[in-house]
């Protein structure tokens, strides 16, 4: 893949910009943000608010979210190796006190654990499509949806633009197949511009989700093979392969049959997102344009109101 660099700075490599972006805390993808991280993060959230289209619905979900709603939306059974899940001690006093002393013994206290039947979010958009369900039919005009949420997903790494915690913002459109691919094209068009503008040098590639296991390769063939998946790559890690920093995803009539999201005629909605990926894009700009915001070309910084 060849990525047309607009940039002649070299970019900063990882170590730097783990050292003046994130403070440890002690696991490998989960930081402490600076304030210098942040102002940029908040300055591309506010960015893509500028892009939401005017009729979209937004919505800011918590870090979890309802174990029952994740398996049912399949995510258990594509990708249980990235699922957190988050249990609690249930029980008596005595029970409670138990496990507590297992750890004053240096035993594994987690074990007497069971689940508080929520998982850690493992992308923005799963909540919205039964909220959209409840609402009844969709009209055709369809919806459109801005959400975003913190998200979990455990791949612990050293690479600095692999996080197990990392913020997701997402636009989502529920209607028929021709809105879907429109909204695509549209977004896909639309995150070339924001890319060019932010003077981030960027490449497209059809891309697969990682599906666990033997059957999982075959569901990612067919998800090349279809084009389902589309990712905006960017150079975040000197010297590595581009970073997927944004996606563009259709997923056919998987989230309208299993929420029962019909339109006026009583046929499953089609669904699609686009995600932007917050935290890979934060480290794209410090890669690119260098660890001083004063050093960044005048342009992005104008066009990210960071001056
Ligand atoms: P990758 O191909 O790098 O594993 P993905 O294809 O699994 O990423 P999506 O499921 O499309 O990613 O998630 C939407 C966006 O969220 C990605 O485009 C990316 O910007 C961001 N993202 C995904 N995983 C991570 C991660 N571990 N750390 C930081 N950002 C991430
Ligand atoms: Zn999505
Ligand atoms: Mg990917």
């Amino acid at each position: 893949m060849d990525i047309d660099t607009h940039t002649t700075r070299s970019p900063v490599d990882d170590e730097a910009l783990l050292d003046r972006l994130f403070r440890p805390m002690g696991v490998d993808g989960v930081y402490a943000r600076t304030h210098l991280y942040e102002n940029v993060v908040d300055a591309l959230q506010r960015l893509i608010s500028r892009h939401r289209p005017d009729d979209a619905e937004v919505f800011r979900f918590p870090p979890v979210m309802s174990l029952r709603q994740v398996e049912k939306a399949g995510y258990l059974n594509s990708f249980p190796q990235l699922l957190g899940c988050v249990c609690c001690l249930h029980g008596t006093e005595a029970d409670i006190s138990a496990a507590v002393n297992k750890a004053k013994h240096g035993a594994d206290w987690t074990c007497e654990t069971t689940t508080a039947d929520l998982v850690l979010s493992p992308a923005a958009c799963y909540p919205v499509y039964p909220i959209a369900a409840q609402n009844g039919p969709v009209s055709a005009r369809g919806l459109i949806f801005d959400v975003s949420a913190d998200c979990f997903r455990h791949e612990p790494s050293r690479d600095v633009d692999r996080l197990q915690s990392f913020r997701m913002r997402e636009f989502v459109r529920i209607g028929a197949p021709a809105q879907i691919a429109t909204f695509r094209e549209q977004w896909m068009r639309k995150a070339e511009a924001i890319a060019r503008d932010l003077r981030l040098p960027y490449a497209f590639d059809r891309a697969s989700d990682p599906f666990f296991g033997r059957v999982g390769q075959l569901m990612a063939a067919n998800q090349i093979e279809q084009a389902l998946k589309f990712e905006l790559l960017i150079p975040v890690r000197a010297g590595g392969a581009p970073t997927a920093c944004m996606s563009f995803n259709y997923h056919r009539e998987h989230f309208g049959k299993t929420w029962g999201i019909l339109d006026d005629s009583g046929v499953h909605a089609h669904s699609g997102c686009v995600a932007f990926g917050i935290d890979r894009l934060a480290l794209a700009l410090f890669a690119t344009h260098g660890l001083h915001l004063e050093e960044w070309p005048r342009r992005v910084v104008d066009i990210l109101q960071l001056g």
